[in-house]
């Protein structure tokens, strides 16, 4: 598949809810907007999206979000159905891991083959208050219940925030390497509650890498297509491993994008930074997906993915498909 701007486009992100058990700060407007965002992606309509565009459009590589995909009813049927899709060459899942202990060992047998679990912070109090009420312990009890179900390699993701989390990168980046996980740490984006204030928070590339090799001697590893990460082996803290770094805003990767998206209500993205929106749903009737009307939808998403995302996104991550 390839876009209007002449990019391989193989990967997807596809929400399965808008639910979320947690209220991120930087991600959902309040506590009350994420309750009321209730709705989960039908299992059967999930399969038939992955199942078109593995088989006839290219797509090689799913990751299941949300909303907190964990809290798809039908999620470990739906792995279980999309594992077994022979194009697929990686499925993998995003979850803030507050329930993942539970589940972790019922993904993996199921056929999902990674997590990336998000870790803003070690720290309770300050995870109860980015995360608007989440239990810090379960998430990392989740991580480490991924670890040994064989989810691996487990990434961890962390949303650097000025004032919040930036002197605790290190700590953070131990943590996870202490378990064999890769640590990946995000410039936050003009996306959701904090497109307006984002300068306030931001912490460039330049300043994380800074903080990590006070602790870490770090060395650039060559990134593979796709991959918007620029990644180092790290050794230090008589640890070894990988940390990343994801810098939309200071180093954007817009010219390598190699994603779509499908959000909870069936519409396909083309960028996290565009308003507009191609409903999957109209060609569905409950039992097929009827591919010649899918296809028309999807030539026109593609032709029209931006060629750089620029723009302030009103949307809060969550209903994008993060
Ligand atoms: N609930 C799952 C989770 O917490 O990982 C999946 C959905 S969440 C929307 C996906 C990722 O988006 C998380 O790692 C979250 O931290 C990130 N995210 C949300 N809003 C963001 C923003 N404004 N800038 C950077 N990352 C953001």
């Amino acid at each position: 598949m390839i876009d209007g701007c002449g990019r391989i486009i193989d990967h997807l992100r596809l929400s399965l809810t808008d639910r979320c058990n947690l209220a991120c700060r930087y991600c959902a407007p309040d506590q009350g907007a994420t309750l009321r965002g209730r709705l989960d992606l039908d299992v059967d309509l999930a399969y038939a999206i992955v199942q078109w565009l593995t088989t006839r459009h290219g797509i090689r590589y799913v990751r299941l979000t949300g909303g907190e995909p964990l809290l798809h009813p039908h999620l470990i049927q739906l792995v279980a159905r999309l594992s077994r899709l022979d194009e697929l060459h990686e499925l993998t899942l995003t979850t803030n891991g507050q329930a993942l202990a539970q589940r972790a060992a019922a993904l993996r047998t199921a056929g999902l083959d990674r997590v990336n679990v998000s870790l803003d912070t070690l720290d309770p109090q300050r995870f109860a208050h980015v995360t608007r009420g989440g239990h810090v312990q379960r998430t990392l009890v989740g991580i480490e219940a991924a670890v040994a179900a064989g989810l691996t390699p487990v990434r961890i993701n962390v949303v650097v925030q000025r004032g919040l989390n930036d002197h605790e990168l290190a700590d953070i980046a131990a943590w996870g390497l202490a378990r064999g996980c890769t640590v990946r740490f995000l410039e936050v984006m003009p996306i959701g509650p904090l497109a307006h204030v984002m300068d306030q928070h931001l912490v460039g590339a330049t300043e994380i890498l800074a903080r990590l090799s006070e602790r870490f001697q770090l060395r650039p590893i060559s990134a593979s297509a796709g991959q918007p990460a620029v990644d180092y082996a790290a050794t230090g803290d008589d640890l070894r491993g990988v940390v990343g770094i994801i810098a939309p805003t200071t180093r954007p990767f817009c010219a390598q994008c190699r994603r779509l998206r499908v959000t909870a209500r069936g519409q396909l993205v083309s960028c996290l930074h565009d308003d507009r929106r191609y409903d999957l749903r109209r060609w569905w009737n409950g039992h097929e997906l009827d591919y010649a009307g899918a296809d028309t939808t999807l030539r026109a998403a593609l032709a029209e993915k931006p060629a750089a995302g620029v723009a302030a996104q009103p949307a809060c991550m969550r209903s994008l498909g993060g």
